[in-house]
């Protein structure tokens, strides 16, 4: 990709190195399938069909090695993300989450899309936020995220209003990591969310 060009569109492509990484994990929507870019739908009933998303969506994301899934990444619009930064919190489910607040600013590390495998750039987002959504069983939830989790959080909440990380991203900062397919985190630095 040419450096400081014009921010990519919808319909860039990898480098041939990547391919296979981008067949790989089939089950998770590419680049290019309008649900990306769908404003997802409120989920307005905790049903069994949204327990075995979020079950499905869950082994999708640890196959993956991803730090967050957002369901439209799994073709399903709706208003609903998984994540897990690696802190003794876990895996949580959001459902209808909102930002309630948001202060100061963070630049690292580099962000990467499980829908996007191998492009990774900076993204400036929040450094604190505060967000109200709700739980698996859509019991109301308030969580209060610094750092890497905000960053995640924030990156998902993106994919639920249709907007990827590289509209935000620094173009100067985009770059193909070559070796992603290798589903290895060194030759791959970025976050996979
Ligand atoms: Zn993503």
């Amino acid at each position: 990709m040419p450096q400081g060009g014009p921010p990519p569109d919808d319909s860039i492509q990898p480098p041939p190195e990547l391919l296979e990484a981008w067949l790989c994990h089939p089950e998770i929507v590419k680049l290019g399938d309008p649900v990306l870019r769908q404003v997802a739908r409120p989920i307005t009933l905790a049903t069994q069909e949204i327990q075995d998303l979020i079950a499905r969506m869950t082994v999708i994301m640890r196959a993956a090695h991803g730090l967050g899934l957002a369901a439209p990444q799994v073709g399903v619009s709706l208003r609903l993300f998984i994540y897990d930064a690696g802190d003794k919190k876990g895996l949580r489910v959001l459902i209808n989450p909102r930002i309630v607040s948001a202060r100061g600013e963070q630049t690292d590390p580099p962000e990467g899309c499980l829908s996007i495998p191998g492009l990774q750039g900076v993204v400036t987002r929040a450094n604190q936020i505060r967000v109200k959504g709700y739980d698996a069983r859509l019991k109301p939830v308030t969580i209060n995220a610094t750092e890497l989790e905000a960053r995640v959080i924030q990156h998902e909440i993106d994919h639920l209003d249709g907007i990827l990380f590289f509209d935000r991203a620094d173009p100067e900062t985009l770059v193909w990591a070559i070796g992603a397919e290798d589903d290895d985190d060194e030759a791959n630095p970025a976050l996979k969310e």
